[in-house]
């Protein structure tokens, strides 16, 4: 396999191997950019089928916290890590500490927290061995609550766009993935803002107490919230639910919601923008909960910075939308190519620093 050839390594700054027999830790530490700050970004617990999918997963996440955390405007880089989950029974606090003295080793170019796979308590044994970690439970607490509030405000953006009034009142809106973390407060912002909500999520007797809470209709077959006949679809479940087999299904006006990765691939960010619907890029609009783990790096990122970066980010997501209309392109092409403008003014400017 190679990698610096390979499509997502995209310059990333250092990647490194780290293992250790004695716990059987296999790691991967990808720091993308340090441009803007030392790189942020979560660590992932995966059974890997290959090492080579451990490497492609760790670039492409890490590219994309880079990108998530620049178009916040946040004074951090983009990174990622990725632990290749041992095999048969592991000592889980023992594999951590050794996680941790790999985190260690990078002095502060690459700050952890947990992402999927990794809880809380598997970044406090790695505190043990790093100070380089974020996401602490005595930390800023689960970050779903700011994620939600962040995303609330970017469906207001993009309703101002795909359907002419940020007032949610009465509009109809399919949420997938209602009753998650972020899924659940973001249907509460919903209905108080007089939203007609439609929720489906695999987790029945979940959906249906919290339709009731709020007075929505329930969308009994998990599948069919693709078919509602809705004005805006909110993906907070699954990656990737933008293909070939859901695009002609929609009958919304606007994709905007929390889930990663929404679009299978690039192309199907024109292929909405073809059809007419208003995409809200996934990186921009789910960036809340990054905002708010920056108050673990520095006392200055209190409440009141966190609310008022929300208002940026819904300011940027709104421009995105803008400039796709204007120009008739995909949201997510001009998202990336903002994104891939700010790293590299960074750069400059980080370059121009130094000398
Ligand atoms: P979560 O696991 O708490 O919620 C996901 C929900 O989706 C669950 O209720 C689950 O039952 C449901 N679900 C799973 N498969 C489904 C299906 N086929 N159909 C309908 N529902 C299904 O996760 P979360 O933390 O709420 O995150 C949701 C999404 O937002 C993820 O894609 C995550 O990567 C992204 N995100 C989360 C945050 C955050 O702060 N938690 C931040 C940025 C992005």
């Amino acid at each position: 396999m190679s990698l610096f050839e390979h499509t997502a390594f995209d310059n990333h700054e250092k990647v490194l191997f780290a293992t250790d027999p004695a716990t059987g830790l296999k790691a991967i530490l990808a720091v993308h950019s340090t441009a803007r700050g030392p790189a942020v970004g979560g660590c992932r617990m995966w059974s890997y089928p290959s090492s080579a999918e451990a490497v492609t997963d760790v670039l492409r996440l890490s590219q994309g916290m880079s990108y998530k955390n620049i178009m916040a405007d946040l004074p951090i880089g983009g990174g990622k890590s990725v632990i290749m989950r041992p095999e048969g029974d592991f000592d889980r606090q023992a594999l951590f500490e050794a996680f941790g003295r790999a985190l260690e080793s990078l002095n502060g170019q690459y700050i952890s927290a947990e992402d999927v796979g990794v809880s809380p308590d598997d970044m406090v044994a790695a505190r043990r061995t790093t100070r380089h970690v974020v996401g602490l439970p005595d930390g800023t607490g689960d970050p779903s609550p700011v994620t939600a509030k962040g995303v609330f405000m970017g469906i207001q953006a993009a309703a101002a766009r795909g359907l002419g009034s940020e007032d949610l009142k009465g509009v109809k809106i399919a949420v997938q993935g209602a009753t998650g973390h972020v899924g659940a407060y973001l249907c509460r912002h919903l209905a108080e803002a007089g939203a007609e909500l439609h929720l489906a999520d695999i987790r029945a007797a979940e959906l249906h107490a919290l339709a009731k809470e709020l007075g929505a209709t329930v969308v009994e077959d998990p599948n069919a919230i693709y078919d509602v006949d809705a004005d805006i679809f909110t993906p907070c479940a699954l990656g990737a639910i933008i293909n070939p087999e859901t695009i002609d299904r929609l009958k919304v006006k606007v994709v905007a919601g929390a889930a990663n990765n929404q679009l299978e691939t690039r192309e199907m960010g024109a292929e909405l923008q073809k059809r007419g619907i208003f995409y809200a890029p996934d990186y921009v609009i789910n960036a809340g909960g990054i905002i708010n783990v920056m108050g673990e790096l520095d006392a200055r990122f209190d409440a009141k910075w966190v609310e008022g970066k929300l208002v940026t980010l819904k300011a940027t997501l709104g421009e995105i939308m803008d400039t796709a209309a204007r120009e008739a392109r995909p949201a997510n092409i001009v998202a990336d190519e903002l994104a891939r403008q700010r790293l590299a003014d960074a750069a400059e400017q980080k370059a121009l620093a130094a000398e």
